[in-house]
């Protein structure tokens, strides 16, 4: 068994993004781990609902009968409380992948030694394009979870909201928003390895993020040693 090294690679296993013997090594770890199982399926399961979403830009009712579900279970058979019912009234897809991340995100522990407290997500932003559902997503995530803390790590063409004088679709400069996550505890983290390979100066990224060496070793670092979640937006 290696969680450690397979863990990492689920999400990329779900995108067909794999070389070959990688890929068939992950199709061999999962034969035999049930937690990695589960893990690729809930994968699976949000990108299939994430191109539903895509498609159809509303909440399926099959999926809302077992977001309802899932939240009455949480609450312990009590109905689903009303901080959370705006992901039922909310259609579109950034309400889709927070239930996405409600409905099939791993349920078991985090890696042996690794945090067991608050909740921890690592939000995966690699395309343009999205950054203002992103955000509205994460808002709503941390409004709908106390104690949430969140990291976006930003590489490829998911960096563009975090270089200066970025604007969203009604010409609001990204900056103002990041910095009001920033305040609400949330770290953005950009991929030094996108800037070098797009000729991209450094001094162009706004100051509220930092910069990591790479990307996606520190999506794979706040995974396998911190105890994050994962998810791709
Ligand atoms: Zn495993």
């Amino acid at each position: 068994m290696n969680c450690t090294r397979i863990a990492p690679l689920l999400d990329a296993y779900a995108h067909g993004e794999l070389d070959a013997p990688t890929a068939r090594e992950v199709e061999a770890h999962v034969t035999e781990c049930g937690r990695c199982r589960a893990s690729l399926r809930g994968q699976q399961a949000l990108q299939a609902a994430l191109a539903q979403a895509a498609s159809e830009d509303r909440v399926p009712a099959s999926l809302r009968a077992r977001i309802r579900r899932r939240l009455a279970a949480e609450a312990g058979g009590a109905p689903a409380s009303g901080r959370r019912d705006w992901l039922l009234a909310a259609p579109g897809l950034a309400a889709l992948a927070l239930a996405g991340y409600l409905l099939f995100a791993p349920r078991q522990g985090p890696p042996s030694g690794a945090h067991t407290g608050e909740p921890r997500v690592v939000y995966h932003v690699a395309a343009a394009g999205n950054a203002s559902a992103v955000l509205r997503t994460l808002t709503n995530h941390l409004d709908a979870t106390p104690g949430l803390k969140v990291v976006v790590v930003a590489h490829n063409d998911g960096i563009e909201f975090l270089l200066a004088g970025a604007r969203d679709e009604s010409g609001t400069e990204y900056a103002a928003r990041v910095r009001e996550l920033r305040r609400r505890g949330v770290d953005f983290r950009v991929c030094s390895n996108t800037l070098t390979r797009r000729r991209i100066d450094a001094g162009a990224v706004i100051a509220e993020a930092v910069l990591v060496p790479s990307g996606i070793a520190e999506i794979s670092r706040l995974q396998s040693q911190e105890g994050y979640t994962y998810l791709r937006l």
